[in-house]
């Protein structure tokens, strides 16, 4: 579509704040950043567009983290640690934190948490680690030094246009924003993976849906099999919540009329996906209830704030962690912690699990390069939009492996302004002993009993 511009005039805007790290995103991995940079003893801001913090996992009704254990040699054990353990006792405190289920046809354990609770643990995580943050605040822009490091964003918000001055950034914003404000090279695959809306439901009569995960699924294949129905994508989930009156549902896929995967970088297209997703949500949902043992008197009680994006802009960094990495679990010698969910990819109308070999150490790590853009010497990226390949992104992108990233940055953030070095030139032998110093597993060392996770006799 050919648009017609206009020229804004120059404009002179107020910098509201001067601080050692500014984030850019609260989701997992920039609330990870966050919180290790103040726990390090630097001034930190984190900016985040909306009123809460959790990212995808809050705005976009996740209600799973995956990506926190690894099935090492056979063992289910949690292996990403560190700040992760403060949150999870956060949420056990809250009564937020389901036992770790058996996920992907039992194959990898994941983590059901309540929303509500994750937003009140995530306030808290960060706060007292001492940070501030702005909510309702969106970075629009960087100003540039010189030397090409940034000086400052740029924010939009119900306060107007104004700036955050900062020393090192890190961008946790999901889609690269600032890297790509501030010049730094990144990609954009062909073929995005598809984003889904998420949402609950509600009034569930647990005790006659049983493993309902099953039945849904079952139901759903039998109905586009007869011809009966046809559905947005393959492999639905569906599973019970800490409550189990209430069941989250991952099963929508959104895509434009010529069948691409809506581009959350795209308004238009984000527009598209909300009505889309929200069509699915009625008419798959009209289905289940029909159908489904025990779900006869159940309601939507909740559809996400936004659509799930799970792939836009992807830096290229000092390093792009491949499928190839995951599959064949890789060692780093700048490893700044580990992931061990396989590779997901969301293609048209499916979901494709590829895992490492069932007898390997069943995770790869994660080098610090993977965080380091190519230029801008003060910026650090973290989380979905680091410098992964599109497949080392369908797994990388994971709540655990953002945290890992988040933890390394925030603490990395703070070495180098101890030392005086840019992002990208921190002592990694350093980085690597403090974040072990603070409770993170690199990988580095064989996992301990206290990490292996008792198979759950319920598969909630
Ligand atoms: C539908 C869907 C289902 C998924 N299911 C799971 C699951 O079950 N378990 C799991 O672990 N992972 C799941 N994922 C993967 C999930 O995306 C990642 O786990 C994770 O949330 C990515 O973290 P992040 O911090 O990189 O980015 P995000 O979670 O996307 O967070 C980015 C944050 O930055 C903010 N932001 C963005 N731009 C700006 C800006 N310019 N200014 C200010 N703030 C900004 C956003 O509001 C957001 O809070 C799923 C993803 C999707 C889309």
């Amino acid at each position: 579509m050919t648009e017609s511009t206009i020229t804004l005039p120059a404009a002179r805007i107020p910098v509201i704040g001067e601080y050692d790290v500014v984030v850019v995103g609260g989701g997992p991995a920039g609330l990870f950043a966050a919180t290790a940079a103040a726990r390090a003893g630097r001034s930190v801001v984190l900016l985040e567009r909306y009123g809460f913090l959790g990212g995808a996992g809050t705005m976009g009704g996740l209600s799973t983290f995956c990506g926190l254990h690894a099935r090492v040699d056979g063992v289910d054990m949690r292996v990403i640690r560190g700040i992760t353990d403060d949150l999870l006792d956060r949420l056990i405190a809250l009564d937020g934190l389901n036992d770790a289920h058996l996920s992907v046809d039992d194959r990898i354990m994941a983590q059901a948490f309540d929303i509500s609770a994750y937003k009140i643990a995530a306030d808290e995580l960060l706060v007292s680690a001492g940070a501030e943050v702005l909510f309702h605040t969106s970075a629009v822009d960087t100003v540039l030094a010189d030397d090409g490091a940034i000086d400052a964003v740029v924010i939009e918000s119900k306060s107007g246009r104004q700036a955050v001055r900062g020393s090192v950034f890190i961008d946790g914003s999901g889609d690269a924003d600032i890297a790509a404000f501030a010049g730094a090279p990144f990609e954009r695959s062909e073929h995005l993976l598809y984003p889904s809306l998420m949402f609950r439901i509600n009034g569930v009569d647990y005790d006659k849906a049983g493993p309902a995960w099953r039945t849904i699924r079952r139901l759903m294949e039998e109905a586009e099999a007869a011809g009966t129905h046809r559905f947005p994508r393959k492999k639905p989930i569906v599973r019970p919540q800490r409550n189990p009156l209430e069941w989250r549902s991952n099963l929508t896929q959104l895509s434009n009329d010529d069948g691409s995967a809506v581009d959350g970088t795209d308004v238009r297209q984000l527009s598209h996906g909300e009505l889309q997703g929200r069509r699915q949500v009625r008419d798959t949902f009209a289905f289940i209830r029909e159908r489904t043992p025990g779900f006869e008197d159940s309601y939507v009680v909740d559809i996400a704030p936004q659509i799930g994006i799970r792939e836009t802009r992807r830096i290229r960094g000092r390093y792009m962690l491949s499928e190839q990495d995951v599959l064949g679990c890789a060692d780093f010698t700048d490893a700044i912690g580990v992931n061990g969910w396989p590779v997901e990819a969301h293609v048209a109308g499916d979901v494709e699990f590829r895992f490492a070999p069932a007898d390997s150490r069943g995770f790869n790590q994660l080098p610090y390069r993977m965080l380091v853009p190519q230029v801008v010497p003060n910026l650090l990226v973290v989380g979905r939009c680091a410098s992964m390949t599109q497949g080392g992104q369908s797994s990388g992108r994971v709540t655990g492996p953002c945290f890992a990233m988040g933890q390394a940055a925030g603490t990395a953030a703070a070495l180098a302004l101890g030392a005086g070095v840019s992002a990208g030139d921190v002592d990694v032998t350093a980085l690597q002993a403090r974040l072990i110093a603070d409770g993170a597993y690199l990988g580095t060392e064989e996992p301990t009993a206290d990490m292996v996770v008792p198979t759950p006799v319920s598969a909630r």
